[in-house]
């Protein structure tokens, strides 16, 4: 029996990456996809990149939300993308916090970014290439987790992106460098894709 090969992820933080940030989001009128996100998604779709969300969501474990709304707030936002030809390949959120929280939810996890666990357990579930795949969010903490999974990485300027530019500058394994927008960092991922491994992580310049 031929196994198929390993295929790369984008792995994709949704505060501030995908939809506007907004402090502990729990309701579906509050979803709003950032500006370009639809065109940058779709040109990592075509490009044959599986799309997988990784969140944290510790409303859960502060018991401002459960994790029932959580799965409400991904099937709104899988409805509003597939309305525009887009399809998430899987949705992955840590519900805990360390210090915070009731029960099970207060918990050290390994699923809480920086922790890689929401990126390895993708990759275990869905055959991924991790050295081929790539990770975008808008915090430190977005890079790292994909970093210690063994991905390469892109900051956008949306969210909290601005604030978390200057400490990602220095040096972060794999990081390949910051972009205004989704669009942009599709492109670029796209343009380190081409490369061969492990990327030694020089400053690339998106649209250079
Ligand atoms: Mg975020
Ligand atoms: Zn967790």
């Amino acid at each position: 029996m031929v196994k198929d090969p390993p295929r790369p992820a984008v792995f994709l933080d949704r505060d501030g990456a995908l939809i506007e940030e907004v402090h502990y989001l729990s309701q579906v009128e509050q979803v709003q996809l950032l500006t370009n996100v639809v065109e940058g998604l779709r040109l990592l779709e075509r490009s044959g990149f599986a799309l997988v969300v990784v969140t944290n969501q510790a409303g859960v474990a502060r018991g401002y939300f459960p994790e029932t709304q959580v799965d409400v707030i991904h099937r709104h936002l899988e409805d509003e993308l597939a309305r525009h030809g887009i399809s998430i390949t899987a949705w992955k959120y840590c519900p805990h916090h360390p210090t915070e929280g009731e029960g099970a939810y207060r918990l050290d996890c390994s699923c809480r970014k920086p922790a890689p666990g929401m990126l390895l357990e993708a990759a275990r579930e869905l055959n991924l290439d991790l050295p081929r795949s790539f990770m975008i969010g808008d915090k430190r903490s977005d890079l790292e987790a994909g970093s210690r999974a063994g991905c390469r990485s892109v900051l956008v300027r949306t969210g909290h992106g601005v604030a978390e530019e200057e400490s990602v500058l220095p040096g972060l394994p794999g990081f390949l460098g910051v972009c205004d927008h989704m669009l942009e960092a599709a492109r670029l991922v796209l343009l380190a894709g081409q490369r061969t491994l492990p990327s030694p992580s020089p400053w690339i310049r998106a649209g250079a």
